[in-house]
């Protein structure tokens, strides 16, 4: 999403998997509109569809493609509006919460969560919801621990074939195999393990911005090191689920 170009109405249409009808660009950017034959109304933004309004206008689904960003949520929160369902989704602690505003609860956020206007949640953990502010607290702790060696290694170490394949490999859109799978298990074993590798790192530049650290060797400047700490945390977590 970082650096990538802005979709044009066929490139969003190309990304919609199964029959539609009524495809319609929304305003803003890289958004689309559609209708399936069964009646279902659903939001794609980028490479996903953030948001099902089944039909009837009862049951929704939600999912942030693992892009947590204002954006996503804004575009989930304009249908979930206009269908005056009571839900809305909003961050505190780069977690992202639903609350319904009916039944008066809040339930942490999950890709594929299913919504419903008249009975709430559909399932909702509420020790996960709980506990997440102290999960995330020490995950922060974890991503630190395994971020350190940054400050003393000699080198910065630079992307091979023999890294990770979910880090190293790159579909078409310029997006990581990891990425387009939304696979959580090898970073958490990256972090685990300590496997700072440099596809992780190369990618963890790429998308916070930060790609043209590789040019001229400015990679291996003592002066980046900060930059490249601060990339692959924001990455590390990103990937892990949290709000950008
Ligand atoms: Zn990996």
């Amino acid at each position: 999403m970082y650096g990538e170009k802005r979709p044009t109405k066929a490139e969003l249409v190309s990304r919609i998997q199964g029959a539609y009808e009524k495809a319609r660009l929304l305003s803003g950017r890289a958004t689309i509109e559609y209708y399936r034959p069964n009646g279902d109304y659903a939001v794609l933004y980028h490479h996903t569809e953030v948001i099902v309004a089944k039909k009837g206008g009862r049951r929704f689904i939600l999912d942030s493609g693992g892009w947590r960003t204002p954006t996503t949520k804004d575009r989930i929160n304009t249908v979930l509006n206009k269908y005056r369902t009571g839900f809305s989704v909003y961050q505190q602690n780069s977690l992202w919460y639903v609350y319904s505003s009916k039944h008066g609860q809040v339930c942490l956020f999950q890709d594929g969560m299913v919504l419903d206007k008249q009975r709430g949640f559909r399932k909702c953990d509420l020790k996960q919801t709980k506990g997440a502010d102290a999960q995330l607290k020490k995950l922060k702790k974890q991503i630190d621990k395994f971020l350190e060696p940054l400050d003393t290694m000699q080198e910065i170490p630079l992307p091979d074939t023999g890294d990770c394949w979910m880090c190293h490999m790159e579909t078409q859109d310029g997006r990581t195999l990891g990425e387009v799978s939304g696979d959580r298990d090898h970073i958490k074993s990256h972090i685990e393990e300590g496997y700072l590798h440099g596809s992780l790192i190369y990618r963890a530049l790429q998308a916070t911005g930060y790609g043209h650290y590789y040019q001229n060797g400015l990679i291996q400047w003592s002066g980046a090191r900060d930059i490249i700490k601060r990339a692959c945390r924001r990455y590390l977590l990103k990937q892990l689920g949290c709000a950008a």
